[in-house]
This record gives structure tokens, C-alpha cells and sequence, in this order.
């Protein structure tokens, strides 16, 4: 009787212990969810940037500390658990900060899109989880909202995952970067999509593990092939917009895997990196002038494109003669300049310029020029690549600008230096409507009474690969070599401050 007595003592007070840590878990994710929104809205701008991460990672960390405890306090054998819990994030962690301490600066976008392909194959595999655990049982009253649910977590993992790992492929440049523009690929696009849509339906609609794997199957070979399709078909200088596309994506490939682990905390971040993902590729397209409803159709961006999108090595045919200069040169212009705008892209982040052209831009202030920055949206590799480079460097937030606010000010710019930016300030994207890059807008540069283009030489392309005539203007000098080289020699030619600046 007493052995009993204890017994089930120590049964309620487990119990108990597990009610109160599901409450724990409850507040958590409650505080978690209020923390990721507080981290997006402190990484809108520069200035709150590191407080937004800070907040993301500590509402990260109590996400994943209350789930695990719930997880395992709630199961039979809680040591097993916990110790595949410790030894896969373990793993995972190991593999994730290696690469993180490998990976360039410039590389980022690709392991982004690689990122985005785990959170695509998670939600394929939660999905098919879900179903072994709980298949097709018409006895139960959710059944078909349950199989609905992980219909559309395959569907969306599976376009995410194959979609991520072409968009990888491509911005590493292990495969081509120009756009596969099979016919009719739009319907084909439709099709794929009406189809996986009746295999969704089909699988609602069976019962136990037999009959609904052969829709679910067939539903992943078909959502990966359209994930694949819809990347291949897009080219030009269009890969910022389908890697944001694809943040989108994996956001709502996340939420639908928490529906399927009926996990709110899961739910409402995916849909807040999938929301958030979605309005920035809007923002993105809005800036390189293309339609929204063409990039989640996926194709754009392959009008013309007979260049080699991401090789860099496009067409490098000469419209001209051009002119070379050397730092002292520079130095000279820029020191008899009363305002100087600088406008970086792709070749600054390549070089690690951006420490030199700060200290460029201290001793030039010193001087009394007035010395801006100009930021083309699609700068670089990956969106906010240059301020983020800037930032590292302590360019005053304040002398940086986006395009749309410097655009009108260049006719009274007397110097701009474009330090390793190729397409962002091709005036060709406003003149040559087969161009690959037609229609989006670019820096105008050539406005200016000076143009000093700092590159490594004339025969490479930008991430387009189309030529760029600003080049061959007589407004417009050379100065070749590599961006850091080239920038330091600037400085060092400068004549000192008289307040000592150096
Ligand atoms: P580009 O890629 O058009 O041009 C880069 C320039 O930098 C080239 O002229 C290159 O010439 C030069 N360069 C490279 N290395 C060095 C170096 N060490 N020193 C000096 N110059 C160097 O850059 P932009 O920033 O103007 O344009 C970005 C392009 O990338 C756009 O087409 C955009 O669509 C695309 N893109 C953007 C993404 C984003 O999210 N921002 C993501 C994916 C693609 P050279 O080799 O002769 O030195």
C-alpha cells in the first residue's frame, strides 16, 4: 500500500513537473515570437542592426531550450532523447560554425541558398514523418486537414530544396548561369503546379501508409523538378531577387512544417521570414525594374541573354578607346574636388577595399571635400552587401545613400570613383533594350564632370557578362589593377591634412 502510495505520488508530481514546464514552454515561445519581431524590425536599419541580431539569437536560444525540455521531460525515455538531441546539434553546430569561420565574404549568398535547401529538405521530411506517424484514418475528424497540411509541407520543401540548391550551383558558378529557356515554359511551370495540387487532393483523400505514399511520392518527384525549372529559367543580372525569393520560400516552407508538428513558435517564424522574405524580393524588383508575378513564375531575366550571367567573362568586345590614369593622378583630381561621390559594387567586397577607401574617405573629409557613397541595391553579391562592408569599415551611416537619393545629384558630382562596380553603373541598361540587364536602373554615373572606374582589367565583364560602355566615355579614366592596391596608392599620393589626418 505505501509502495503504491509513493508510487503515485511521484506519478502526480511528474505530472505536475510537466505541466509546468509546457506553461515554461508556452511563455517562451511567447517571449521568442515577440524577440523575432523586434529582431527584424532592429535589422531594418544600420544603426539598431547588431541589437536586431542580438535579439534574433537570444529569441532563438530560449526557442530551442524550452523545446527541448518539454520534448524530453515529456518522453518515456528522456537520457536517450536528450543525448541524440545533444549529439545532432553537436554535429550541426560543428559543421555550421566551420563553415560560417570558411566562408567569404563574397561567398555569402551561396551558402545562404545552400541554407535554404536545409530548410526545404526539413520540411519534405517532417512531412513524410508526419504521415508515417499519423497516416490517412478516416475516424479521425482532422484527417484531411492533416494530410492537407502535409501535402503542402512537401510540395513547398521540395520547390524550396531543389529551387536552393540550383540557385547555389549557380552563384558558385559550378554550373552555368544562363537562363534555360525551354518553350513554353511558363505552362510548363502552370502545369507542374495544377498537378501537384491534384496529387495534394488525391492524398487527402486516402487511407493508411499504402495508398497515400504513392501521391506523396509522386508529389515530391514533381514539386522538386518545378523548384529545379523554376531556378534554371532565370538569368541575367536577376539572382538577387530569386535568393531572396528563395529566403521567402524556405520561410514558408518552415510554417508549414510547423503545422504538421503543431508548433506555433515554428509557425509564426516561418511565416515572418516568409512574409519578410516576400517584401524584400518586392523591394528588390521594384529596384531592378522587373514585375513580381514574373519572378515567382519564374524566367525573367532571360530576354536577351546571349552573355554568360555570374561567369564575369561575358562579351568584352571594345565600343571605343579608353583612357588610363594612375593614383597620383586620381589623387590629384580628387583633392582639387569639392564633391566626390564613391560608388562600390562587387569588386570592393573581392578586394576587402573597403578599410583603405574608408580611410580614403576620412582624409578626404579632412581635406574639406565632400566625399558620399551611392548604393545600388544589387550591389555585391547579396542585398545590403556594401553597407554591410561599409559598416564593418565605420563609414559614417550618414554619408551613405541609396540610389534613388544620389541618382539626381551626380550632374554636380566633380569626381566619381567607382571602385569594383560593373552592371549597377551600365549605362547600357538604360540605351540597349536586347541587353540582358535592359530596364534595370543604374547608378548615372557618367553625369558626373569625372568618372575614375577602378578594376582589375578591361577584358572581364560584371556578373552579367554584358560590356559596359561607360568605360570608353571621354569623361570616364581607367585605373586597372586591384581595388585595395589601387585605393591605398590614392591615399598615400593624398597631400596630408593640416590637421595631421593620415
Ligand atoms: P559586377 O559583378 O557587375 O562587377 C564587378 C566588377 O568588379 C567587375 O568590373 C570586376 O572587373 C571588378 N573586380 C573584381 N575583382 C576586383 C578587384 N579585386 N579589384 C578591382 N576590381 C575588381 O558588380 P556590381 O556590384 O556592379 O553588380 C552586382 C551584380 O551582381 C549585378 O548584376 C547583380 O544583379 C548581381 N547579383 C547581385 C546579388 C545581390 O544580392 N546583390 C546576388 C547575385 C547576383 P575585373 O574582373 O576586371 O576586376
Amino acid at each position: 500500500m505505501a509502495t503504491l502510495l509513493a508510487s503515485s505520488t511521484a506519478v502526480g508530481a511528474g505530472a505536475a513537473a510537466l505541466q509546468a514546464l509546457t506553461r515554461f514552454e508556452s511563455l517562451a515561445y511567447i517571449l521568442a515570437a515577440l524577440l523575432f519581431i523586434l529582431a527584424l524590425a532592429g535589422l531594418s536599419r544600420q544603426q539598431t542592426a547588431q541589437r536586431g541580431n542580438w535579439m534574433g539569437i537570444v529569441g532563438m536560444a530560449l526557442a530551442l531550450v524550452s523545446t527541448i525540455a518539454v520534448t524530453v521531460a515529456g518522453d518515456g525515455a528522456a537520457v536517450r532523447s536528450l543525448v541524440l538531441i545533444i549529439v545532432a546539434v553537436a554535429v550541426g553546430a560543428s559543421i555550421g560554425v566551420w563553415k560560417a569561420l570558411k566562408i567569404h565574404m563574397t561567398a555569402m549568398p551561396e551558402l545562404v541558398a545552400m541554407l535554404h535547401s536545409f530548410v526545404g529538405a526539413s520540411a519534405v521530411l517532417v512531412g513524410f514523418t508526419s504521415f508515417l506517424t499519423t497516416p490517412g484514418d478516416p475516424a479521425s475528424a482532422s484527417n484531411a486537414y492533416h494530410l492537407g497540411e502535409v501535402g503542402l509541407a512537401i510540395f513547398i520543401g521540395a520547390v524550396t530544396l531543389t529551387g536552393s540548391v540550383v540557385a547555389y550551383l549557380k552563384l558558385s558558378g559550378k554550373i552555368s548561369g544562363k537562363p534555360l529557356t525551354i518553350p513554353g515554359r511558363n505552362a510548363i511551370n502552370l502545369a507542374a503546379v495544377v498537378v501537384c495540387v491534384a496529387l495534394i487532393a488525391w492524398t487527402v483523400n486516402t487511407v493508411g501508409v499504402g495508398a497515400g505514399m504513392v501521391p506523396l511520392c509522386l508529389l515530391t518527384v514533381v514539386s522538386l523538378a518545378l523548384g529545379a525549372h523554376l531556378v534554371l529559367a532565370i538569368g541575367g543580372g536577376d539572382m538577387p531577387v530569386v535568393v531572396s525569393m528563395l529566403n521567402s520560400y524556405s520561410g514558408w516552407a518552415a510554417a508549414m512544417a510547423g503545422f504538421t508538428l503543431g508548433n506555433d513558435l515554428l509557425i509564426i517564424t516561418g511565416a515572418l521570414v516568409g512574409s519578410s522574405g516576400a517584401y524584400l524580393s518586392y523591394i528588390m524588383c521594384k529596384g531592378m525594374n522587373r514585375s513580381f508575378g514574373s519572378v515567382i513564375l519564374g524566367g525573367f531575366g532571360s530576354s536577351a541573354g546571349k552573355a554568360q550571367p555570374g561567369s564575369g567573362q561575358g562579351p568584352s568586345q571594345q565600343v571605343g578607346e579608353h583612357t588610363e590614369t594612375t593614383p597620383e593622378q586620381v589623387a590629384q583630381l580628387l583633392g582639387d574636388a569639392r564633391r566626390v561621390v564613391i560608388t562600390p559594387g562587387y569588386g570592393m567586397a573581392v578586394a576587402q577595399a573597403q578599410y583603405p577607401v574608408a580611410e580614403l574617405t576620412r582624409k578626404l573629409s579632412a581635406m574639406g571635400v565632400d566625399v558620399r557613397f551611392g548604393i545600388h541595391p544589387v550591389a555585391g553579391r547579396m542585398p545590403g552587401h556594401m553597407n554591410v562592408l561599409l559598416a564593418e569599415a565605420k563609414v559614417p551611416y550618414d554619408d551613405v545613400y541609396e540610389m534613388d537619393e544620389i541618382n539626381d545629384d551626380f550632374g554636380d558630382v566633380d569626381v566619381v570613383l567607382v571602385i569594383g562596380a560593373n552592371d549597377t553603373v551600365n549605362p547600357a541598361a538604360l540605351t540597349e533594350p536586347d541587353s540582358p540587364i535592359a530596364g534595370m536602373p543604374v547608378l548615372r554615373v557618367w553625369e558626373a564632370h569625372k568618372v575614375i572606374v577602378l578594376k582589375r582589367s578591361m577584358g572581364h565583364a560584371g556578373y552579367s557578362g554584358v560590356q559596359n560602355p561607360l568605360f570608353f566615355n571621354d569623361n570616364t579614366d581607367m585605373l586597372l589593377g586591384d581595388a585595395k592596391a589601387s585605393v591605398e596608392a590614392i591615399v598615400a599620393a593624398l597631400p596630408d591634412a593640416p590637421g595631421g589626418e593620415r
